[in-house]
């Protein structure tokens, strides 16, 4: 299995050692290659991110501003962060977008640091990971307009609805599902899940937060990302190990990402 989408972050897995044997416990579980996204915990989580990604060759990263960190944009900073893009380590630029439900950061300064993102993800040919909350389809039509499509658009954690769903899928984007899925109150979201079609969708846990049944009360991790795809898999009336070899391959495919044993 891969976790597409995980914050294997040291700040809050008890520094480096805490990392190490969350992966060590992935492992164990099946789970032989992660997606560690440097946004959304401080402007300093992409370096983090890197850093792990270094230390482990079955961890990938991505790095980006996250909506709720935009108000810290510099432009020494953005410097900065466009540097590690090129390391071959990472393999996505994100997550990125907006949110307009908890409004972390001004409503013009998140549109203004999508937009940036969105432009050098396309210089450098790379796809990129969008953060979507509550913002009315603007995320959607902002991505048209930066002509995003065409280097690949993941939506994590995808919280949207069935339509908007199909929109996303009809030019040419992936949604990602969390173990929000496995929540007795996630109605649309399984609707979601049975519809995308089966070479666009990947799993991911968005650990640490948002854990599956049965472990909900425990810090999420990479491990348990096994559950989101068995729940994914009831909902599709599929085998847990043939979707997982088809969301391994979307995955694979959509970064560009090798094999790792
Ligand atoms: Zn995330």
């Amino acid at each position: 299995m891969i976790d597409s989408h995980c914050h294997l972050d040291p700040s809050v897995f008890g520094g480096d050692e805490g990392v190490d044997a969350v992966i060590a416990r992935a492992h164990a579980a099946g789970v032989t290659q992660m997606l560690t996204v440097g946004s959304g915990y401080g402007f300093d989580s992409a370096a983090r991110a890197l850093a792990v990604a270094r230390r482990h060759p079955n961890v990938r990263a991505s790095v980006g501003l996250h909506p709720h960190d935009a108000k810290e944009f510099t432009d020494a900073r953005f410097a900065d962060l466009l540097g590690m893009a090129d390391a071959t380590e990472v393999l996505a630029l994100g997550e990125m977008g907006l949110d307009f439900h908890y409004d972390s950061s001004p409503r013009d300064q998140q549109r203004m640091v999508f937009r940036e993102q969105l432009r050098a993800a396309r210089a450098r040919a790379l796809p990129v990971i969008i953060h979507d909350r509550d913002s009315g389809g603007e995320t959607l039509r902002i991505l048209d307009e930066e002509g995003a499509w065409d280097t690949g658009v993941l939506y994590h954690c995808y919280t949207g609805d069935v339509a908007q769903m199909h929109e996303i899928v009809a030019r040419g984007g992936y949604i990602s599902i969390p173990g929000i899925v496995t929540f007795k109150n996630a109605g649309e979201m399984q609707l979601v899940a049975q519809q995308v079609p089966e070479d666009r969708l990947l799993v991911e846990t968005d650990s640490p937060f948002l854990t599956p049944v049965p472990h909900r009360g425990k810090k999420n991790e990479p491990a348990y990302v096994a559950h989101t795809l068995a729940c994914v898999a009831r909902l599709r009336g599929a085998e847990p190990g043939a979707l997982d070899a088809a969301t391994t391959a979307t995955t694979r495919r959509f970064f560009r990402w090798e094999a790792t044993s």
